[in-house]
């Protein structure tokens, strides 16, 4: 295919990675993102080996792992202190596999700086997009404040779950949750190595997952969080912090010291997630990627791996496809299978870990939890949690990334030196 004018809308790790791809194979990008500077919003999240697979391949593997928090498993810990969630990634029986916990800006900082020290890549701060026209010199975005673009011949929609393509709605879900970043210091009562949540029933579920270390803050940190109803939230605003913190140790005694961190109510963004697949993620000169595609809530931690697998998967559907069409057709096939039986299992699990149902809960810690130590429900759990569950790697020509090689460079962050306890 010839040199193709691309257009990305939104510079998430979808657009970010998608624009990185392309680019190397000699597209010439324009990424759009409503944002006045370059950065991303909220704070820890997990890649996957399925994200760890395409940053392989995009060179930077070793740099996110440096400024993460490698996780061998998450454990989940009922109210009353039963272990009803352990996940190990050892589990998936890949040698040496992990996850990684990092901070939303650091994975942003390693992509972004890629795309700017890539050639053909031009990032477009300040583009709040709200359209698009397509005639036959190509497609062109509209744009709120501004007069429209010129014509692409390929436009991505990147932007996310909030999407201005998509008309249908939203399904945005009951429950969101308050996050933080918050610094992990030397005594902390958690494992450096492992996302911790703990459940009161559904109802109430608080995390706690090492996401290594931002340059520009130089120690390490956790991201905390606390699952709440949005209807919920106005009357947690009016509650005094104290009160607040008295119901999470409630469930959670060891969080005193992480909580007294916490000594301004701004350190909490509360974050929404929505339930939603776009019926047609393919049109004419346009394909949707990432959250804009498909997002689901977080409880999986599958969406940002999601994204970078879409952004793989196009950068090949245009490199095999004869015409864009055909491209197009390819990437979002050979991602379709993959998209659909994750938004189906995150569908079943979320409401065993976040809803007002008492039965559900009672399902999850009396019958699935003993089931989940035993052969073969202990791969599958570990598969789910990897993002491997379906296959997804081999048929966009990715394989698993070297665990060697990249515990070598894990070994090398400074959480074991510094003397986190390891689980
Ligand atoms: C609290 C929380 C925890 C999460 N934890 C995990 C996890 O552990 N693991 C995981 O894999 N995923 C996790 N996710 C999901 C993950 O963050 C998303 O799936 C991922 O960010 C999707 O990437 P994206 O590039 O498709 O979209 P986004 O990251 O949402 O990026 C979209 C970009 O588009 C821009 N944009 C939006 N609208 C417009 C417009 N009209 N014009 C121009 N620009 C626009 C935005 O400014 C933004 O920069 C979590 C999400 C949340 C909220």
């Amino acid at each position: 295919m010839d040199r193709l004018n691309v257009a990305i809308i939104g510079c998430g790790p979808a657009g970010l990675a998608a624009g990185l791809l392309l680019a190397r194979q000699g597209h010439a990008i324009a990424i759009f993102d409503q944002f006045a500077a370059p950065g991303p919003v909220g704070s820890g999240l997990m890649i996957q080996p399925t994200g760890l697979a395409v940053l392989a391949e995009l060179g930077l593997a070793e740099a996110v792992v440096l400024r993460g928090a490698r996780i061998d498993a998450l454990r989940g810990i009922e109210e009353h202190g039963a272990c009803v969630l352990d996940a190990p990634y050892a589990a998936l029986g890949l040698p040496g596999a992990f996850g990684l916990g990092i901070h939303r800006a650091s994975l942003f900082d390693v992509l972004h700086a890629a795309a700017l020290a890539q050639e053909g890549i031009a990032i477009h701060a300040g583009h709040a997009v709200t359209g698009s026209t397509c005639t036959h010199e190509g497609r062109r975005l509209t744009f709120t404040d501004r007069p429209p673009s010129a014509a692409f011949d390929l436009v991505v929609d990147a932007s996310g779950w909030r999407t201005g393509f998509d008309p249908a709605p939203k399904g945005v879900l009951p429950f969101g949750a308050l996050w933080a970043s918050l610094p992990f210091v030397p005594g902390d009562p958690f494992a450096g190595n492992l996302l911790e949540q703990r459940y009161r029933r559904a109802a109430q579920m608080a995390g706690v997952l090492p996401i290594g270390t931002r340059p520009e803050v130089g120690t390490q940190e956790v991201a905390f969080f606390w699952s709440l109803k949005a209807e919920d939230h106005a009357a947690w605003q009016a509650t005094p912090l104290a009160d607040w913190k008295a119901e999470v140790l409630r469930l959670w005694p060891a969080l005193e010291g992480l909580l007294a961190r916490i000594t301004d109510r701004r350190q909490l963004t509360f974050a929404r997630y929505a339930h939603r697949t776009h019926p047609r993620p393919v049109k004419e000169r346009m394909i949707a990627i990432g959250d804009a595609w498909h997002s689901a809530s977080p409880q999986l931690g599958q969406g940002a791996n999601m994204a970078l697998l879409d952004a793989w998967s196009l950068a090949r559907g245009l490199a095999e496809g004869r015409t864009l069409a055909e491209g197009l057709r390819l990437a979002a096939g050979w991602r379709r299978d993959h998209v659909w039986l994750y938004q189906w299992v995150t569908k079943l699990f979320t409401p065993l870990y976040q809803s007002d149902s008492r039965w559900l809960p009672a399902i999850r810690d009396r019958v699935l939890a003993p089931l989940s130590r035993h052969w073969p429900a202990r791969g599958i759990q570990a598969q789910l949690m990897s993002g491997l569950f379906g296959f997804p790697l081999a048929p966009l020509g990715l394989a698993p990334p070297d665990y060697e090689a990249l515990a070598e460079s894990a070994s090398r962050i400074s959480l074991a030196a510094s003397g986190l306890p390891q689980s």
